[in-house]
């Protein structure tokens, strides 16, 4: 989207196929850096953003073993934002996508998933994409392939994938919010284990780190004792934590 956005800002005709309906996915954090934020300044788009509902921090803070202690601070960075900024990524991917369309050159194409690259001798010169109007192909000077972690651009190229090895993954979920809770909390560490809560306003989108591929582990040992990890790190969710009935409330 962004490539998409300068190309079409510079007067390049340019085409974005996402191959969902929205921008919609809940899994990711919610943070725009203030390095982020100056590249937004630069682009003469910030006043506008920061219309958009959002939460800024100069600080943030987390719980270390029950302790309150600071673990980042922005007053002092040499960037016209000197916060973080809260803001649900698909508040954040609509906004661009709405500039983007102001330019006659751009154009977004929901619901069209790529399938395939067009190959003709030794360059890829367009796409091949499941439309709600059946497979039709795409030419292109320039194919960029920022189709995420399952990229099949990546794959169809033939790209050697560079694993890094992260040893982590996080389990997302919706907690509600109660008048009382502590604020601008952040991270909540406990003897190896970290909580991540963002306030969405009416909810807290809860984000619970666990080792790499350890979500078979969680699943066997059950909710019950997900829910008491939990607890043990922000005591202040023992009395909603049961909302988390089903894993179908807990995406990876
Ligand atoms: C758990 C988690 C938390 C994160 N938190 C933050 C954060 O707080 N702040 C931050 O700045 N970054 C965060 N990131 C990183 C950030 O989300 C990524 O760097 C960024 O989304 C990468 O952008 P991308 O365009 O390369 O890929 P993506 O954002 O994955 O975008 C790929 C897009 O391509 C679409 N797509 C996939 N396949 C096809 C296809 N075949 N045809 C058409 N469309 C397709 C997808 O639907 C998607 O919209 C987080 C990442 C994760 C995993």
């Amino acid at each position: 989207m962004m490539a998409g956005y300068l190309l079409a800002r510079a007067g390049v005709g340019v085409m974005v196929l996402e191959k969902h309906s929205d921008f919609n996915r809940d899994f990711r954090g919610d943070t725009i850096h203030p390095s982020t934020l100056e590249l937004m300044h630069e682009l003469g788009l910030l006043d506008e953003f920061l219309k958009l509902p959002h939460q800024e921090f100069a600080r943030l803070r987390g719980i270390f073993n029950g302790h309150i202690a600071a673990i980042a601070d922005f007053s002092r960075l040499a960037t016209h934002c000197k916060f973080i900024a809260f803001m649900p990524q698909w508040d954040f991917l609509n906004f661009f996508a709405s500039k983007a369309n102001a330019f006659p050159s751009f154009a977004l194409h929901m619901q069209h998933e790529v399938v395939d690259l067009i190959v003709e001798g030794d360059r890829v010169v367009g796409v091949r994409a499941k439309t709600p109007d059946g497979e039709r192909d795409f030419r292109a000077d320039l194919v960029i392939g920022a189709d995420g972690r399952h990229a099949i651009t990546h794959t169809r190229a033939g790209f050697e994938i560079q694993e890094l090895g992260v040893p982590i993954d996080v389990l997302w979920m919706h907690i509600s919010k109660r008048d009382g809770d502590p604020e601008q909390l952040f991270g909540f560490f406990r003897h190896g284990k970290l909580l991540v809560l963002i306030n969405r306003d009416q909810y807290y989108q809860a984000g619970f780190v666990i080792p790499k591929g350890g979500i078979e582990t969680a699943k066997e040992r059950g909710l019950p004792a997900l829910h008491k990890e939990i607890v043990a790190l922000a005591p202040f969710l023992k009395d909603r934590i049961a909302e988390l009935d089903d894993w179908s409330k807990i995406k990876l």
